[in-house]
């Protein structure tokens, strides 16, 4: 017999059975454009996460947090993490989808990995899958051929993939990584680490093996003595490798446990050289970096949806929130910083992934990824931060309330901006970029090779005259001899004109009367350029830019 329990979790959450993929026409617009279309995973990928993920993560994050398990039976150390039936369930679903799996092609590229985070985007599930592709993808670059064969196979795994974990930051330092204490010493041809300082490492107790950072006794002070290795969660012996003093209490990313790990002459194996390890672990850092932008804009948009149904179907004063001027304005000009972000995180992934061949000392494409990646990083996090925010108020006082989703949102999107470093740390190495790697040099031939591609060459002119005007004063900031002091605010910038070049080469491809892009590219210009706010007429005009949400359900045929 057959028992229908009513599962009315659609009266919680308005989005649901949408397609985060296929229904979402400015991203598949931004795709197009740099040459990317969703696989059926992929779509697959977006219909998934709007219906059984974000109801079992809703389960996770309110009832059933991972829990740390410390002790066995037998009085031994076992410190494992417990996820739910639900959790494993969701874990397997993103694995099948090639999530990890389809990074491992003839050449490494993570363009599929990288979109899959604008659907998923939860910043509990999805940092379990960065910290996994993180981890398989330097091992596969830096690992030498024994580790390689050893491990790397067990990441792509199609029946019990390992996960993987990053554990960098440690109590005196998260920012500061040449701060750490953890210490790594040679026996032969083996490796071991000690210290009990790491102090957020997220997937401990579900990590297979985790990249870390330590330092040997006679390394030099600093960032410089750091070495990197993995370090996998059981020895060859299977007796536990590490220990997990205890796990944190967050106000978000429910999912993904964040734990403090011990080592106690833990077996490691070194990456790469002893004196690359600063290098080797910064390029594991841009991964999460783009990840979590593309993220921090996949939460957002899922925020924005939501509160966009929900404004067509409650009423204030006699008609629908939506038919509400103000309603409209609102939602046009989040919806148009919500682009321009995404449009900086895939942009940022794009580059990465055609740079991701370079090795330390690096040429300056990389470097210029890295850039991009830090801009994207910190435009995403604000953006995302500010939308979830907005959106809840948009649901009025039930927006807060936790039995809706929008809470949650609001809480995952908030650490967009601290992990993987902080909105100053993206700063400053925004700053490094400019002045110590070509960044400039590199910044104007992407402006300059952008303009020549506009098609309109009036509007090609007029971008150069203000895009020109806007450069000048980061080049005026950068020789002040009060860099750090300017550099939030260059990022800033920069990250202005570099969007709203790429918006005009996205919107000048689609034909005119159709897409989102076309309309958007322009009312960017004139509001971030131009400093020019959006007109009544224009928003009257524009209104195509926000009303796909609505005609998106019927698209995706539910
Ligand atoms: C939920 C969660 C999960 C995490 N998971 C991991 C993980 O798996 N692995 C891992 O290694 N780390 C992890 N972290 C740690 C995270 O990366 C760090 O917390 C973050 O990088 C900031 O470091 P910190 O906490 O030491 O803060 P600090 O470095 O002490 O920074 C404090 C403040 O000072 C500012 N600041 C620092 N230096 C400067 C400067 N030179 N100029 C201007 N301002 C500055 C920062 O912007 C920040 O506002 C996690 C953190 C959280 C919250």
């Amino acid at each position: 017999m057959n028992t229908t329990v009513k599962n009315n979790f659609s009266s919680l959450f308005l989005s649901r059975g949408l397609n985060y993929i296929s229904g979402d026409k400015p991203m598949l617009e931004i795709l197009s454009h740099f040459g990317f279309k969703p696989d059926q995973d992929l779509i697959e990928l977006g219909g998934y996460v709007s219906e059984e993920m974000i109801e079992a993560l809703d389960v996770i994050d309110h009832y059933s947090k991972p829990v740390l398990h410390t002790w066995g039976l037998l009085g031994d150390r076992i410190d494992y993490v417990r996820i739910s039936p639900d959790h494993e369930r969701v874990l397997t679903k993103l694995q099948n989808l090639g999530v990890i799996r389809k990074m491992n092609g003839k050449r490494m590229s993570l363009m599929d990995h990288f979109v899959s985070g604008y659907a998923i985007s939860d910043s509990g599930v999805f940092c379990t899958m960065t910290l996994t592709a993180q981890t398989a993808y330097i091992l596969n670059k830096y690992g030498d051929p024994s580790l390689k064969k050893k491990y790397l196979g067990r990441f792509f795994d199609r029946n019990n993939p390992w996960y993987g974990a990053t554990f960098y930051s440690e109590i005196q330092g998260g920012s500061d990584i040449g701060a750490n204490t953890t210490i790594a010493e040679q026996d032969g041809d083996r490796f071991y680490l000690t210290g009990s300082d790491k102090y957020f490492a997220s997937n401990a107790g579900i990590a297979d093996a985790a990249l870390v950072t330590a330092r040997f006794r006679d390394s030099p002070k600093g960032a410089k003595g750091i070495s990197l290795f993995l370090v996998p969660a059981y020895c060859d012996d299977g007796k536990l490798n590490y220990t997990i003093r205890r796990l944190k209490n967050k106000m978000g990313t429910t999912a993904v446990p964040t734990g403090e790990v011990e080592f106690n002459r833990s077996e490691a194996y070194l990456i790469g050289s002893m004196k690359e390890g600063i290098y080797l672990s910064m390029e594991a850092l841009i991964i999460s970096r783009i990840d979590d932008a593309i993220a921090a804009v996949g939460i957002a948009r899922k925020a924005l949806w939501e509160a966009y149904l929900f404004a067509e179907k409650r009423e204030a004063f006699g008609k629908k929130l939506i038919d509400h001027d103000l309603m409209r304005k609102d939602f046009m000009e989040l919806e148009i910083d919500l682009e321009a972000a995404a449009v900086l995180s895939i942009l940022s992934a794009k580059y990465f992934d055609d740079a991701s061949d370079s090795r330390p000392p690096y040429d300056t494409k990389y470097h210029f990824s890295r850039l991009l990646g830090n801009i994207a990083k910190s435009i995403a996090a604000d953006t995302s931060a500010g939308i979830t925010r907005y959106s809840m108020e948009m649901l009025g006082g039930i927006g807060f309330f936790e039995e809706f989703p929008m809470a949650k949102f609001h809480r995952d999107s908030i650490v967009t901006s601290i992990w993987e470093g902080t909105s100053n740390i993206q700063a400053l190495e925004t700053l490094e970029v400019l002045t110590r790697k070509e960044g400039v040099r590199m910044l104007h031939e992407h402006l300059n090779a952008a303009v020549s591609g506009f098609r309109d060459r009036e509007f090609a002119k007029l971008f150069h005259k203000e895009s020109g005007r806007i450069l000048q004063k980061i080049m005026d900031m950068l020789s002040s001899g009060e860099q750090e002091y300017y550099s939030k605010e260059i990022l800033r910038l920069l990250g202005t004109v570099i969007a709203s070049a790429e918006l005009e080469l996205i919107g000048q491809d689609i034909p005119e009367g159709n897409g989102i892009m076309r309309l958007t590219s322009r009312l960017y210009f004139q509001e971030k350029l131009l400093g020019k706010s959006i007109e009544f007429d224009e928003m009257q005009k524009n209104l195509n830019i926000i009303r796909w949400m609505a005609e998106a359900r019927g698209e995706t045929g539910k």
